[in-house]
């Protein structure tokens, strides 16, 4: 077992003042992996005061400083590409092939896209040719908590960490408990680099101690963070005490408009998406809604295509799925399908209990529900599990109303070769995002969510202002 205990805090691992322990547990074995500590008061507080303290010379550092630093941990980053995907394969069970390409994939592209987008950002410019003298500068907002998920460990902390050094704040990193090792491969990556001490921090912990002590600080400026609905509201409670900035990506519900005159992979692209990752990603699409004429169609090839997905062993090669993260997470995806079963939505393909063969580990059977009615639970709630609900609509703007009958806002999805209706429709659905016939959203473009889905956006150049404040001078002479 893999002992993690340490923090790294002001340059240097130290042993925690909590005497807490908790185990990483592989999700795909049900055994123990590694232990970490669950940091306590006085363990943020070192943290946050190093943070604070590195933050007056780090926040004038030159952008030039900033980019050296940060093309040397990418480069340092492919070196340990491997023992990322290894860790993030054995702290949440994302498949071998699919830990490497995208999990540890999607860290390495934001590093490289944050550095393009620091090299041509302009941290001071004029106001416009109309008042050359007004000056706009673009300031660090401050000492960052950066609290993050399991579900895509290092593409959720690579979108907080590389911005905030870009933008030159400083930062205290709390990961989440169930998946902290690949996060703490990128400390150790930080670490080699040789950052000035104070300006990554990096504590473990839990959300009810190390989380609640880091957003209620009275020194730190703004939090960043990724996870549940119900967590960003006690968040933002903590924050608003005293104004701190806050940035916010929760959940989605996202909905997958399939017209009549889709593409022939549409269907079979929209469960594996909903799939992948064993349904763990936001942005999934998990209310598939159909088009009356095909329906019948679609529900056939969803259940072939759903009877022969395959689950397994995450240590493994292959385009299968692994397990869940963790024990609570099966029982809660194990009783929404039994409610969706209850409710009286048809069981087309999967259902409750593990997959055949797979009775150690937390593997779920990918489940299709057919006849699902946007009032159902497994309909409004976010499962986080390979759960597709698959809805019937008459009209587009049937489909548009029931796309945006959610409490969430995140990812829509919309197949037809029609482009004008693409248009039509992609302008009404309420969510930040919206990815038409499989042509994805690009690594840079402004990740992030309307209503309950949260507040911000991350990636790209959006998601390097989010870091930063603009202060206007007025009188500015050259
Ligand atoms: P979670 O909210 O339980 O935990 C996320 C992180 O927040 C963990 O580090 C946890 O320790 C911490 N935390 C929990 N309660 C806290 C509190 N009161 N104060 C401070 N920190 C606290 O979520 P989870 O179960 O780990 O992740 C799954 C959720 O994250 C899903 O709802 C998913 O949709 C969401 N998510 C959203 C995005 C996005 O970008 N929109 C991306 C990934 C995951």
């Amino acid at each position: 077992m893999l002992d993690k205990k340490n923090f790294y805090i002001n340059g240097a691992w130290v042993k925690p003042n909590s005497s807490d322990e908790i185990k990483v547990i592989d999700p795909a074995t049900e055994e123990n992996c590694a232990v970490i500590t669950l940091g306590n008061k006085a363990d943020v507080d070192l943290a946050v005061s190093a943070a604070r303290d590195a933050y007056d010379s780090w926040a004038f550092s030159s952008k030039e400083e900033r980019i050296g630093l940060l093309e040397k941990l990418y480069e340092n980053y492919k070196k340990r590409w491997a023992d990322i995907a290894e860790a993030i394969t054995l702290e949440m069970g994302a498949p071998k092939d699919f830990a490497t390409k995208l999990q540890a994939g999607t860290g390495a592209s934001h590093i490289k896209s944050f550095i393009r987008y620091l090299k041509n950002f302009e941290f001071e410019k004029p106001l416009g040719e109309h008042a050359p003298n007004q000056r706009l500068i673009y300031e660090p907002k401050g000492v960052c908590a950066l609290i993050t998920p399991w579900n895509w460990p290092m593409n959720q902390v690579c979108l907080k960490v590389m911005p905030a050094i870009a933008s030159g704040c400083t930062m205290v990193l709390k990961p989440s408990e169930l998946a902290p090792l690949s996060s703490m491969i990128l400390a150790e990556i930080i670490d080699e680099v040789k950052f000035p001490k104070g300006v990554f921090n990096l504590v473990n912990g839990d959300g009810a101690t190390t989380g609640d002590a880091l957003t209620s600080h009275p020194d730190i400026n703004m939090i960043s963070f990724t996870g549940s609905t119900r967590a960003g509201a006690l968040i933002s409670q903590n924050a608003a005490k005293d104004f701190k900035r806050v940035s916010l990506e929760l959940g989605g519900k996202g909905a997958n408009i399939i017209f009549k005159d889709a593409d022939p992979e549409a269907i079979e692209r929209g469960a594996l998406r909903c799939f992948r990752n064993s349904g763990q990603s936001c942005n999934a699409p998990t209310r598939m809604l159909v088009e009356k004429s095909m329906y019948n169609e679609a529900i056939v090839r969803l259940k072939k295509y759903t009877e022969n997905f395959e689950v397994g062993d995450p240590k493994k090669e292959g385009e299968h799925i692994g397990p869940v993260i963790s024990e609570t997470q099966y029982n809660k995806i194990q009783s929404l399908i039994q409610k969706g079963i209850d409710e009286g939505a048809k069981l087309v393909a999967g259902g409750t209990g593990k997959p055949d063969g797979l009775d150690k580990g937390y593997f779920v059977k990918p489940t299709v529900f057919a006849d699902v009615n946007n009032d159902m639970e497994v309909a409004r709630t976010e499962i986080f599990g390979p759960v597709l609900s698959v809805i019937p609509f008459e009209t587009e703007e049937d489909a548009i109303k029931i796309a945006n009958d959610t409490a969430y806002g995140l990812t829509n999805y919309i197949q037809t070769q029609d482009s004008k209706k693409v248009q039509r429709v992609a302008r009404k659905l309420r969510s930040g995002m919206v990815d038409v016939n499989g042509a994805g959203i690009a690594v840079d473009a402004p990740f992030g969510g309307f209503k309950h889905s949260g507040i911000g956006r991350e990636a790209g150049e959006h998601g390097l202002e989010e870091f930063l404040e603009v202060k206007a001078v007025g009188g500015w002479s050259n």
